[in-house]
C-alpha cells in the first residue's frame, strides 16, 4: 500500500509570476539606502537600491548589446563577488536563463556545460579567463560575447561593467502563471542519479515556491529573521547559496556579508565584528566551528541560527556543535538542485541530532523499498519527493528526466532515508552514483572515464568514502593496473596526477586502492554496493 508523507504544515500560496518581480516586491518596505551586501575581503558595500539598479542596468545592457532576451542563456563562470547578482539576476531580468558554473572548472568541464546550455553570453572572472576563452572557442561562442568581472579589459575581453546601461534599467516583462510554470530561469548542473552532469531546468515557479517554502520555515524556526544579519561563504554557482541565501536575502531585504572563499579566521572575525546572527554552512564548516580551538578566541555571542545542508551532518558533529554553542539553534536541511533546492528542514523545537528534519510545506514524500513497496516507519527506502519546487527536467535529456521524475510527479532522489514516528527524515545511504566532497558534486562516472584513459589503468571504479577527520566524503578509486605494471606509491601518485590535471581541484581522487578486479554484474555494470559494503566493513574494523 502507498504510504504518503505529507508536510505537517498547511500548504502555502506563492505568486505565479516572474522571479525578478517577486524578488523585488519589497514586502518589508526596505529603503533603497539600506546596506544589503558587504564584501568581507574588499570592504566594498552595496545598498538595496544599488543591487536592484545593478541588476536592471546589466539586463538593459544585455538586451542592447547582445539582443539578449527570452530563452537566451548567460553562463556565469565566477567566484562569489559583491556584484555577483548583477550578471546572475540581470540575465533573468532580461528575460533569459542563468547557467552558473563552478569557477574552478577545467576547460573540458566548462565546455560540457556551455555546450549543453547553448550559452549565448559568458561572463568570466580575471582568474579563470584563460579557461573561459579556451572552452568558449571550442563551442563557438564569439569573443565579443564574453565579458569579464571588474573594470579592466583583459586579453581583449571587455569588463561586464562596460555593458551596464547607466541611464537605462530594463523593464521586466511580467509572466503569466503558465509562462512562470513552464519557463526556466536557472540551468544549474547536477549529475542526478547517474552519469555526467546535466542541466537542471528550474522554472520561475519552482524558484518562487521554493523561496516561499524556505521563508515559511525560517519564520517558524527563527522569530528574529527579518532583522537578521547573515554571512555567506558558500559558492553562489550552487543553488544553496543562490536560491536559498541570495533570493531570500533580497526578498526580505536582510543584510549579508559575502566571502569569495571560506577562511575560518576571516569568517569568525566578521561574525564578531558585524554581530552576525545567521550562518549557512556545510558539514566541514560545522566541524571547524565545533572543534577548532581558534573559534574560542572570538566573541560569537551574536550568532543565533545555523543552517547546515548539502551533505550529511552526522549525529556526532551536530551534538558537538550544540554542546560548544548551546545558544545557537542549528537546523539541518536536505534537498537537491532538482528540488530548487528545498526538501526537509529540522524544527528547532523538535531537534533530533542526525535528522534532516521534516517536509517543508507543499511537499509530499514516499519512502520506497527496492521491491517497489513503501517502507514502514523507521524502515529505509529511496526518498521520493513531490511539490511545486520539483524541476522541469534535465535539458536535452528526456531519458534522464523520465528516469528521475515519474508520471505522478515524484522525483526519485537516489537518497536512502528513514522517517521516524514524528515524521522526521534521516538520510542513511545513497543509491545514486554521487559523491559529495565538502558539499560539491563529484560524479564517479566522470572520474572513471578519465581514469580509463590513463596508460596505467586497465579497469576502475570510483566511490565516495566518508572521512570523519574532514567531515566529508572523498572520492576513492579502485584501480586495476595494465598488465606488466607493478603497484607502487609512485604509480598511485602518477594516476592521481593524471586525473588532477584534467578536473577541478575538488574532484581529485584522494585515495586509490590497487585491486585485481572490479566487482561487476554479468552485463558489466560496476557493483558499487559491493565496494561500499567493503568500506563499511573496513571502517567497523578500525
Ligand atoms: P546538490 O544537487 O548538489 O544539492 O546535491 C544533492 C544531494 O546532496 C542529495 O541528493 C544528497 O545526496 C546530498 N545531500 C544534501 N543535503 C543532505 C543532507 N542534509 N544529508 C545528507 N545528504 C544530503
Amino acid at each position: 500500500m502507498v504510504k504518503l508523507y505529507k508536510s505537517q504544515f498547511p500548504d502555502i500560496s506563492y505568486l505565479e509570476t516572474g522571479l525578478i518581480p517577486y524578488l523585488f516586491e519589497n514586502p518589508n518596505r526596505i529603503p533603497d539606502d539600506k546596506e544589503l551586501f558587504n564584501d568581507v575581503h574588499t570592504k566594498q558595500s552595496l545598498s538595496y537600491g544599488q543591487v536592484k539598479d545593478g541588476i536592471l542596468q546589466f539586463a538593459a545592457g544585455l538586451q542592447d548589446y547582445f539582443g539578449f532576451g527570452t530563452g537566451d542563456v548567460l553562463a556565469l563562470f565566477a567566484p562569489n563577488a559583491i556584484d555577483f547578482a548583477f550578471p546572475a539576476l540581470g540575465a533573468i531580468a532580461a528575460g533569459g536563463v542563468l547557467s552558473p558554473s563552478n569557477p574552478r572548472y577545467s576547460v573540458e568541464e566548462l565546455r560540457h556545460q556551455l555546450e549543453l546550455s547553448d550559452a549565448k553570453v559568458l561572463v568570466a572572472h580575471p582568474e579563470n579567463i584563460d579557461v573561459a576563452l579556451q572552452a568558449s572557442a571550442l563551442v563557438g561562442i564569439p569573443k565579443r560575447n564574453i565579458l569579464v568581472f571588474g573594470q579592466e579589459t583583459i586579453q581583449g575581453i571587455l569588463p561586464y561593467t562596460s555593458v551596464l546601461m547607466k541611464e537605462r534599467r530594463a523593464v521586466v516583462t511580467p509572466l503569466t502563471p503558465e509562462q512562470a510554470r513552464s519557463r526556466p530561469c536557472y540551468l544549474c548542473f547536477s549529475s542526478g542519479t547517474t552519469g555526467k552532469s546535466k542541466g537542471v531546468m528550474t522554472s520561475h515557479t519552482n524558484a518562487i515556491s521554493a523561496a516561499a517554502m524556505i521563508m515559511y520555515m525560517e519564520d517558524y524556526n527563527d522569530p528574529n529573521v527579518n532583522t537578521r544579519r547573515g554571512i555567506n561563504c558558500l559558492p553562489m554557482f550552487h543553488q544553496y547559496a543562490l536560491l536559498l541565501v541570495l533570493h531570500v536575502s533580497l526578498r526580505r531585504g536582510t543584510s549579508m556579508a559575502l566571502m569569495s572563499q571560506f577562511d575560518l579566521v576571516d569568517y569568525l572575525k566578521t561574525i564578531q565584528d558585524q554581530r552576525i546572527t545567521n550562518i549557512w554552512t556545510v558539514p566541514p564548516i560545522i566541524l571547524a566551528l565545533a572543534k577548532d580551538p581558534r573559534v574560542l578566541q572570538f566573541d560569537l555571542s551574536s550568532l543565533k541560527f545555523a543552517i547546515c545542508a548539502a551533505a550529511p551532518l552526522s549525529r556526532e558533529l551536530s551534538t558537538a556543535f550544540a554542546s560548544r554553542f548551546p545558544n545557537i539553534k542549528i537546523s539541518q536541511s536536505y534537498g537537491l538542485t532538482e528540488t530548487s533546492p528545498s526538501g526537509t528542514t529540522e524544527l528547532v523545537n523538535d531537534t533530533a541530532h542526525g535528522s534532516c528534519g521534516v517536509l517543508m510545506p507543499n511537499m509530499i514524500a514516499r519512502i520506497v523499498k527496492e521491491d517497489g513497496s513503501d517502507a514502514k516507519v523507521n524502515e529505509p527506502g529511496e526518498i521520493w519527493l513531490k511539490g511545486p519546487n520539483i524541476m522541469l527536467g534535465y535539458i536535452k535529456n528526456k531519458e534522464a528526466t523520465a528516469n528521475t521524475v515519474d508520471v505522478d510527479g515524484f522525483l526519485h532522489t537516489g537518497d536512502v532515508g528513514v522517517v521516524d514516528e514524528k515524521d522526521r527524515f534521516y538520510i542513511v545511504d545513497r543509491i545514486k552514483e554521487l559523491i559529495k566532497y565538502k558539499g560539491f558534486q563529484v560524479a564517479p562516472a566522470e572520474l572513471e572515464g578519465i581514469l580509463l584513459k590513463s596508460p596505467l589503468v586497465n579497469d576502475c571504479a570510483v566511490i565516495g568514502v566518508y572521512d570523519s577527520v574532514q567531515a566529508t566524503e572523498v572520492p576513492r578509486g579502485y584501480v586495476v593496473l595494465k598488465p606488466g605494471i607493478d603497484a607502487s606509491d609512485k604509480i598511485v601518485s602518477q594516476i592521481q596526477q593524471f586525473v588532477a590535471d584534467q578536473v577541478a581541484s575538488f574532484k581529485q581522487i584522494r585515495q586509490i586502492r590497487i585491486v585485481d578486479t572490479v566487482p561487476k554484474t554479468a552485463s558489466g555494470k560496476i557493483l558499487r554496493r559491493v565496494l561500499r559494503d567493503q568500506v563499511k566493513h573496513e571502517q567497523q574494523q578500525q
